[in-house]
């Protein structure tokens, strides 16, 4: 079997294979990791049936994974994905209106597309780290959909422990109560006496810390994990093999990582049309692709907490990408933004840009309009992100083929939301059931390193799970 291997966007790292990608998470220069050659997919992918969205993604990713892990993990962790996923089709695509689409990412165990690649990256994770005998310490910073994803996720895995950074307060009662009630010995809830960027800043600190790394590998699930954005392929695969035409995607856009893998997908020759970013008002992505400059502002909150980001993390793969993989030019621009929070897109690469996708930015206003007329019109109760994306695929002219809306969360995490913009509250899928019965665990900490480090000791390093 070939051996595909990783680069990284910024050129100074050494390559690797997709297990190194899996442990690691970011490039050792800073970069992110690309493939470094896109393999040619196959269209005629399986169908959805009984082993179908399986089927359909180890075929998709097998070249990605090659021999670097051993037979059969990709097989059982695609089957994994589909197991935990409570609906027949995994993936539903449902037409609304005339070539408008729906495509119901939402039935994993969490309620947010996020489950689909985080199942795939916890069993794919477990593989890579039984190869050398290795454990990994993982950490994440949530606003809530990934913090409950990876604890669903990676719940009593042998090999890894999981460190989960929320603000106090800041995420909704579902989502805390998804983190904190799985009971499972490897998983840390910590509560920080802070907003989702202390969260942030206190992973990076986390992850530079010697005493952790001496002991073992350290890393994040965040969404620039190379195997999370392939684990996100396989439904843009299931949605083209279903219309058996090429398509516009619509993507409700925080970090880019959906939108990016929508792009991979076409790269690599899937009938995927058109990708649209639909991003909230935290719209640096469009504001970038209309004036050439990318800048970090300040978070603005919306009613789709979890799109609330300042620079979408993956944009650096799409400039990598666009600029024809010219590592020094995309090193370059990413050393000016660290430096400044802001850069200037070279004219001819911002051209480029603007061939490969499209971005919008949907008001708030416009977020509860589109909540309301999906009830009133479709009779579908839908998600804050969701509308998002289905308000912005409205508008794109659909003569020129179908458009598929993304739809990223199920109702029922949002019932505040929900019920603000619809005067009811979302019904509870049975995944989402129950969790009130539960013992909630988590310990609240201020936020700063040494308390961090405390309440690991304690609780982690204390059970002797750490040798
Ligand atoms: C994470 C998330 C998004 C944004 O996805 P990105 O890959 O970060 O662009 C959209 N909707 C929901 C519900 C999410 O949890």
């Amino acid at each position: 079997m070939t051996m595909l291997k990783y680069v990284s966007t910024r050129g100074l790292a050494p390559p690797c294979d997709f297990a190194g990608t899996v442990i690691d998470g970011i490039a050792s220069d800073g970069g992110l990791f690309a493939p470094a050659q896109w393999p040619r997919l196959d269209v005629a992918a399986p169908g959805q049936g009984e082993s179908g969205y399986a089927a359909l993604a180890q075929s998709l990713l097998e070249p990605f994974v090659g021999a670097a892990l051993p037979e059969g993990a990709l097989a059982a962790a695609t089957r994994r994905v589909q197991d935990r996923v409570a609906h027949p089709l995994t993936v539903p695509l449902v037409e609304i209106a005339p070539d408008l689409f729906v495509l119901e990412l939402f039935h994993g165990p969490t309620g947010a597309f996020k489950d689909l690649a985080m199942q795939l990256v916890a069993g794919l994770s477990e593989a890579a780290l039984a190869q050398g005998g290795e454990r990994l310490l993982l950490f994440t910073a949530t606003s809530g959909d990934t913090g409950a994803a990876a604890v669903n996720a990676f719940a009593g895995a042998d090999r890894v422990d999981l460190v989960v950074l929320h603000p106090l307060d800041r995420v909704s009662p579902v989502q805390r109560m998804q983190m904190t009630t799985s009971g499972a010995p490897n998983v840390l809830n910590l509560a920080v006496r802070g907003d989702f960027d202390d969260c942030q800043r206190l992973v990076k600190a986390l992850l530079a810390e010697p005493g952790l790394k001496a002991s073992r590998h350290v890393s994040s699930v965040n969404s620039i994990n190379w195997a999370r954005l392939a684990g996100q392929m396989p439904y843009y695969a299931a949605a083209a093999a279903t219309l058996g035409r090429s398509a516009t995607y619509v993507v409700p856009t925080g970090n880019f990582g959906d939108a990016f893998a929508g792009w991979a997908a076409r790269r690599c020759g899937l009938p995927v049309g058109g990708i649209v970013a639909a991003t909230n008002r935290n719209d640096a992505l469009v504001r970038a692709l209309d004036t050439g400059i990318y800048e970090r502002s300040q978070a603005r909150p919306t009613a789709s907490v979890s799109m609330d980001v300042q620079a979408p993390s993956n944009f650096e793969r799409l400039v990598f990408e666009a600029s024809g993989r010219d590592a020094d030019l995309t090193r370059g621009l990413f050393a000016d933004f660290a430096r400044d929070g802001r850069m200037s897109l070279p004219g001819d690469l911002l051209a480029a840009l603007r061939r490969e996708v499209t971005a919008v930015s949907v008001s708030e206003a416009e977020t509860v309009e589109e909540m309301r007329r999906s009830w009133a019109e479709n009779g579908r109760v839908i998600c804050p992100h969701t509308a998002v994306a289905l308000h912005a695929a409205r508008r794109v002219d659909r003569t020129a083929g179908p458009v598929v809306a993304l739809s990223t969360a199920h109702p029922a995490k949002f019932p505040e939301s929900v019920e603000a913009a619809l005067g009811f509250a979302p019904e509870r899928p049975p995944q989402l059931e129950g969790l009130e019965g539960r013992t909630e665990r988590f310990e609240v900490v201020d936020a700063t390193l040494e308390a961090v480090l405390a309440a690991i000791g304690q609780t982690i390093f204390a059970s002797g799970r750490i040798t």
